[in-house]
């Protein structure tokens, strides 16, 4: 299963994405996360670069983003399948990931785009908390750990990622509403698109992906 999911951040792509992944037993590829885990080695100059442009809530740039993931399509686990989370984010990524496909002789199974409005994707934010040490996403109100602040996982703390702050948030949704809006019309012609309304639980946007993809039971 070859999947590409979309939406805004905070509409609960990547709570969608770890079920996904878990379920077709395929690897979640967020490039963000690839990125952020290069945050901590000062001589890895790709994290480096990446770190100061997520840092402003600015995208990295295509060329940077393009080659990890070409590399990451090289590796052994992706040949049963793939979940896209975070990628691609406009047109030229999207053709570049086309190119990339084509190289592999693959085809994609579901485009999901997750949908929102922009205020609730703020509200959700302001909440969120990640782990320091698996990256497991948690919410104050919706998604609590057992002990607040610790994850339920690893005992890693909770934090608040400066790209989840609500002055990075509305400007992340000002760029993805301008770039990654036009890759919906990009995908949303072809019979493995499908529009999922985000704005309920959890749950609902579970069971709406899965009705998509023929796997409700
Ligand atoms: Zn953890």
């Amino acid at each position: 299963m070859r999947i590409i999911l979309m939406g805004p951040p905070g509409v609960g792509k990547g709570t969608e994405a770890e079920y996904l992944s878990q379920h077709f037993q395929i690897p979640h590829i967020s490039t963000g996360n690839m990125f952020r885990a290069m945050f901590d080695d000062p001589d890895n100059k790709i994290g480096q670069i990446a770190k100061a442009y997520i840092g402003r809530g600015e995208l990295v740039p295509d060329d940077i983003t393009n080659e990890l993931v070409l590399e990451r399509l090289s590796e052994a686990d992706v040949e049963k399948g793939f979940l896209f989370d975070g990628y691609p984010r406009n047109i030229n990524q999207a053709e570049a990931l086309d190119q990339m496909l084509e190289q592999f002789d693959w085809r994609l199974d579901a485009v999901i785009n997750i949908i929102a409005p922009d205020e609730m994707i703020v509200d959700r934010l302001a909440g969120r908390r990640v782990c320091k040490v698996c990256g497991k996403i948690y919410h104050v109100t919706n998604r609590k750990p057992k002990v607040e602040g610790v994850c339920d996982r690893d005992g890693g703390k909770l934090i608040q990622r400066t790209d989840d702050m609500e002055e990075t948030v509305m400007r992340r949704l000002r760029i993805y509403n301008s770039q990654t809006a036009p890759v919906i019309g990009y995908y949303q012609h072809s019979d493995a698109f499908y529009a999922i309304d985000g704005t309920g639980t959890i749950k609902n946007t579970n069971n709406a992906v899965m009705k998509a993809l023929g796997e409700d039971k």
